[in-house]
């Protein structure tokens, strides 16, 4: 094990970091630091001035590019590559199974018998075509018409991997088929961030008198929680190495749990492995900020510094995978299942999710004066109002299988979208409804007339932990992501819904301003008829009580706690329109989506049912068998005669799951059919027979228990 010094430059980083404001971080700066990274400072040192210009045009505003640049850009990038000792390079793409996919290919060619020369052109820069056509895409590409390729993403920065073999360079790309859909989560992701752009620069520019702007940037900070367990209880686990979770296994003693554990001092292995997982990340230009215990014993939390959303999603990709990868150098596995362990704390990730200018201004940060807030509340208003149309589309935005244990459990958050917006903003939009601010009470009123409006207030931290969508003074975070689901279809989701409102509102205040109406006056009017329509959305009480479910219900809210409930979402008449509208998904890609989810959840299901049947059957009642001879020959009848009927129980359980697993219903019943049948016989054999194998697991003697308890994945360190 590798253990290091404590990490200087992690001071560095966060003091650089937190120096950064909004603006550097929106043109995407963070890149500059990786010292792996083909970022802002390579490409300055390589590039001719006029390349580098033009780039920095693409990457900070969304300007295209302009290809003749390749070449030139292709040779820089080599060159530097080529000087970390790199050989080989990849086109790194983000198929649809929330992970990324590489092929290499080799920089050198053989010129003649005994030499080669390092060769890397723009054309090769700019497109791939890996043989890739066994990534899931729900009937876009059928085997004739195969074909896909990736595309050089010139927003998202080059990079080196290291491996203790040689390293090789990684050219973020999107991944299309020959007909132009869409393959991967970048596409839809980059296209929102675009759509979004279009619209709230069209309100900036319109409404606000805001022309120096010219593009809009998502930004996102995803908070990761993980587990790690020793890697030898992994090893002896075939359900944790198939399936990522423990189909089997009974909660440790009590007391033994939480709070000491939360926030607590982190333990020197852990320590040591978060550092250089910190580090590693810091070479590809990932600013992590925090690291701390979460709540679950084993469980911990990183959250990096938040980027523009296209680069924060590639970087969250590689976040995954380089905490997976450097566990194991740490005789640790890092597990990123939602719910590896039942009856204990599951794994989300929240997104901070927030729109700012290329000139460095957060539209959701409420301002200094009252006419900003103006602006503030008008783009706050259509994040209410999108969240309210969309609610339904957000839950399926995370729906997955591994989802299934948390948001519709009593865990955090429920799977009933709401939003918590803090009492002082709740109370400005009572106060913009009823026109009734009170002016003694809240200082800095902009008086016209009409609803006057208050000083928001600044800090607005978030009260309230059991809200899937909160306000959190100058972001939305959303809560209820898996810890395993890549950041691209959720980000997609919230940056088109958003531009549609924005788009929406902005129409009905110009119409307004228009016919003679003030702005401010015009703008007011607009929110306050939007808040009425939408304000249902709006919670901030507890959002895990049995109370919310009955009052959510009244409201008309949407409760889709498992994902079969919430998936058919993706392809509703409104979601369809939505993207197509905003030219993010054609209905053929949004179909796509849609089946490689089901498919997904199936399969998932489908791998868990086998993998439990053959623990069950081939570990765990044999251990069980092995006791009774025990029982047998200590000669204690009592003891045998109930050893004897657990385990008939158990026997039939087995033959339940198996039979369960093996007669999927007929054709014909379609996808979903077979998902809910999934969900409902499988699943729930599944879970018949986990609670007996539980039960033997309390009773069989610990020796022949054949694979390690939870007492011991959990608590040692
Ligand atoms: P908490 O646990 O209180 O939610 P953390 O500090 O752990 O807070 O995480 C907050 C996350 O929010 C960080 O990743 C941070 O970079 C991110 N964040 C802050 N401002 C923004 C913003 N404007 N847009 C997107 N993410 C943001
Ligand atoms: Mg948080």
């Amino acid at each position: 094990m590798k253990l290091r010094q404590p990490n200087v430059n992690a001071a560095q980083w966060i003091a650089n970091g937190s120096a950064l404001d909004i603006s550097d971080l929106t043109r995407g700066d963070t890149m500059a630091y990786g010292t792996n990274v083909f970022g802002l400072e390579a490409q300055r040192a390589r590039l001719p001035k006029d390349v580098f210009r033009k780039l920095q045009a693409t990457v900070s505003r969304g300007e295209g590019l302009d290809a003749t640049l390749a070449d030139v850009v292709a040779q820089a990038m080599k060159d530097w590559a080529l000087e970390k000792g790199a050989t080989h390079y990849t086109h790194w793409f983000q198929p649809l199974t929330n992970i990324t996919a590489e092929k290499h290919d080799s920089f050198f060619n053989p010129v003649s018998d005994s030499s080669t020369i390092a060769e890397f052109s723009g054309k090769e820069l700019i497109k791939g075509e890996p043989d890739a056509s066994s990534f899931p895409n729900g009937g876009l590409r059928s085997t004739f018409e195969a074909r896909g390729y990736t595309a050089w993403d010139p927003t998202s920065p080059a990079f080196v991997l290291e491996n203790p073999n040689g390293t090789f360079l990684c050219i973020p790309t999107a991944f299309v088929s020959w007909t132009g859909d869409a393959l991967d989560s970048k596409i839809p992701l980059l296209r929102s961030m675009e759509a979004l752009s279009t619209a709230a620069i069209r309100a900036l520019h319109d409404l606000f008198g805001d022309t120096d702007s010219k593009h809009v940037f998502t930004t996102v900070g995803p908070e990761q929680e993980y587990f790690l367990i020793d890697e030898q209880y992994f090893y002896e686990r075939p359900d944790l190495v198939l399936t990522g979770r423990t189909l089997f296994g009974t909660k440790p003693p009590k007391g033994q749990e939480l709070d000491e554990h939360y926030f607590g001092s982190i333990p020197e292995r852990v320590l040591a492995y978060m550092m250089e997982v910190e580090d590693e990340l810091r070479k590809l230009g990932v600013p992590v900020k925090t690291r701390h215990n979460e709540v679950a014993p084993g469980q911990f939390e990183l959250a990096p510094m938040f980027e523009n959303s296209n680069v924060g999603s590639d970087h969250q990709q590689l976040t995954m995978m380089m905490m997976q990868k450097i566990a194991r150098q740490y005789g640790l596995v890092c597990l990123l299942h939602e719910k590896p362990f039942a009856g204990v704390n599951g794994s989300g990730k929240h997104n901070n999710w927030a729109m700012g200018t290329d000139t460095g201004h957060n539209l959701l940060k409420p301002g200094d004066n009252p006419s900003e807030n103006v602006q503030f509340l008008f783009f706050c208003t259509a994040v209410i109002q999108a969240v309210n149309k969309h609610q339904a589309l957000m839950r399926a935005s995370v729906a997955n299988v591994g989802q299934d244990h948390r948001l519709g459990a009593n865990e955090a958050p429920p799977a009933i979208i709401s939003i918590f917006l803090g009492r002082e903003l709740e109370r400005a939009y009572d106060k913009i409804e009823t026109g009734s601010l009170d002016p003694s009470v809240i200082s800095g009123l902009l008086g016209l007339g009409t609803p006057v409006l208050p000083e928001l207030p600044l800090d607005g931290g978030d009260r309230n932990r059991t809200s899937p969508f909160a306000f959190t003074g100058n972001r939305f975070e959303f809560r209820a992501l898996g810890s395993s689901m890549s950041l691209g279809f959720t980000n997609t989701v919230l940056n088109t819904m958003s531009a549609e409102a924005i788009a929406e509102l902005t129409a009905k205040v110009a119409a307004k301003v228009e016919a003679g109406t003030e702005l401010d006056v015009a703008v007011l009017e607009v929110v306050k008829d939007s808040w009425i329509e939408n304000k249902r959305i709006v919670f901030d009480g507890d959002g895990y009580s049995e109370a919310w479910h009955v009052e959510a219900k009244e409201r008309g809210l949407y409760n889709l706690p498992t994902t079969p409930d919430a998936l058919p979402w993706y392809i509703e008449p409104q979601t369809v329109k939505l993207f197509d509208d905003f030219n993010v998904l054609s209905e053929r890609e949004l179909h796509s989506r849609y089946e490689v989810a089901v498919e997904q959840y199936i399969s998932k299901l489908n791998i868990e049912g086998e993998t439990a049947a053959s623990m069950a059957r081939t570990m765990l009642l044999p251990a069980a068998l092995r006791y009774l001879v025990v029982l047998k020959e200590a000669g204690i009848p009592s003891l045998v005669e109930e050893l004897t009927a657990v385990i008939e129980e158990f026997v039939e359980t087995i033959v339940a799951l198996e039979t369960a697993n093996r007669d999927h219903p007929e054709e014909g019943e379609g996808e979903l059919g077979e998902a809910i049948y999934m969900r409902d016989v499988v699943f729930a054999a599944m879970n018949e027979c986990r609670t007996v194998a539980d039960k033997l697991e309390r009773t069989v003697a610990d020796d022949l228990w054949p694979v390690p308890k939870y007492s011991e994945m959990l608590f040692i360190k």
